[in-house]
């Protein structure tokens, strides 16, 4: 029997970018808000994909080879608190199109290959605290970060020792518009 693993889609943040973030989150949540999500775990789901064999994790990653999908900005202008399931996020109030359509494509592909996919509006964020269940003081706003994406990969979610840890296993460049 083939072993599954825990895999999902998903926007890396440049290294750049998170350490602002850190620093800015150090600076602005009191240590109870919740428990910090390492610098090198930050990133943006795009279709997470559960508990998958090799086989299908070799069939997905070739959809997703086959996928040409334009580089696009978004920014980092939203902030928000989910209790259940304790999340602190930052987010976009602006989402962009080809985000959308490049999540709306890995997720349709995910789950006609049997991965269950949330009936939940896909809501592109990047998780900053777990285990935020009680009420958190969120700062009045965020920096507006802007998250330049080029590329998108599939991770393997890894829980080892109680920390989570994530491994790219490959990346897909988007595709950069020609100019005119
Ligand atoms: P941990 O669960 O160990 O606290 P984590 O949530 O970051 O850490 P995973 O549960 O493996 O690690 O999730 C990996 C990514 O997939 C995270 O971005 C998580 O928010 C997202 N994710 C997990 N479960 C689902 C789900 N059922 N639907 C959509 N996204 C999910
Ligand atoms: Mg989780």
């Amino acid at each position: 029997m083939s072993e599954s693993r825990r895999l999902f889609f998903a926007l890396p943040l440049p290294t750049k970018l998170q350490k602002q973030v850190i620093q800015w989150r150090a600076d602005s949540f009191e240590a109870e808000a919740g428990r910090p999500v390492a610098a090198a775990n930050l990133h943006l789901t795009l279709a997470f994909l559960g508990d998958v064999s090799d086989a299908k994790a070799r069939v997905l990653s070739g959809i997703a080879s086959r996928i040409t999908s334009p580089t696009f900005s978004l920014t980092l202008d939203d902030l928000g608190h989910w209790p259940r399931p304790g999340v602190v996020w930052l987010g976009t109030r602006r989402a962009p199109l080809a985000l959308l359509q490049l999540a709306s494509l890995l997720r349709s592909h995910a789950a006609r290959n049997g991965c269950y996919q949330s009936t939940l509006p896909f809501h592109p964020h990047v998780s900053l605290l777990r285990g935020a269940t009680r009420p958190v003081a969120l700062p009045a706003s965020t920096p507006e970060w802007q998250l330049d994406a080029n590329e998108f990969s599939l991770y393997e979610s890894q829980y080892h020792q109680g920390r989570t840890r994530y491994q790219c296993l490959q990346s897909w460049p988007l595709v950069a518009s020609s100019p005119c």
